[in-house]
This record gives C-alpha cells, structure tokens and sequence, in this order.
C-alpha cells in the first residue's frame, strides 16, 4: 500500500492482527532513521516463535503479540542488538514495555523486504 503525502512516498506496515499501523517508512531514507514512529521494534526469536503459533505472520503491535503469547513483554524480551529498538519514536506503551533495556555494544541495522 502507497500514500503519497508531502511529497513523500511511504510504505505503510499493518499489523497482522488488526487493521492498525506500525510504521511509515519514508522511502529512500535509512530504513529505520528518523520518521518511523509506533509499534516498531524487534524481540527475541523464543518470543516471537511463541507468538507465531496463533498463525505465521511478519509484522504485529505490541498489543497483538501481547494477546498471541498471553502476557506483557518486558525489556528482557527485545533484542539488545536490534538498532530498531533504539531508533525512531516509539508508542508510549511500548517505550513502557522496553524501560530498563539496555543496547547492546553492537547494533544490527535490520533490512527485510515487503
Ligand atoms: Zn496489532
């Protein structure tokens, strides 16, 4: 799905769950850099696999995975060396989840395609 909007051609990322948004990623800037803004962010595989069982998808809100795997997350369920998790703005509910999660040394930029 593609806006154009400001003259700026983003790509909007649904959650698998609902019909709610997780990113818009300006195209042609850092994937992660600046205007992302929401629900985005990156947990540990064991926490993602748990949540893959109510179905295989590549994208969910904090609210959704929440739902999948039956309680909160909590800092120690991001990754420490996904830079997505320290870059961009992050919902206040999920800057709440992630209190007290500290980067790693080393960041890994993420790329994937849509
Ligand atoms: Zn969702």
């Amino acid at each position: 799905m593609r806006h154009r909007r400001h003259g700026i051609c983003a790509t909007i990322i649904p959650c698998a769950d609902r019909d709610a948004t997780l990113t818009v990623r300006p195209e042609g800037l850092a994937l992660f850099g600046g205007g992302a803004d929401g629900d985005w962010f990156m947990v540990k595989d064991s926490v993602w696999r748990r949540g893959q069982r109510a179905g295989k998808c590549r994208f969910l809100c904090v609210g959704c995975l929440e739902n999948r795997i039956g309680r909160k997350l909590k800092a120690d369920d991001f990754r420490r060396s996904a830079k997505v998790n320290f870059v961009g703005q992050k919902s206040a509910k999920l800057r709440r989840r992630m209190r007290g999660l500290k980067p790693a040394k080393r960041l890994v930029e993420t790329t994937f395609r849509l």
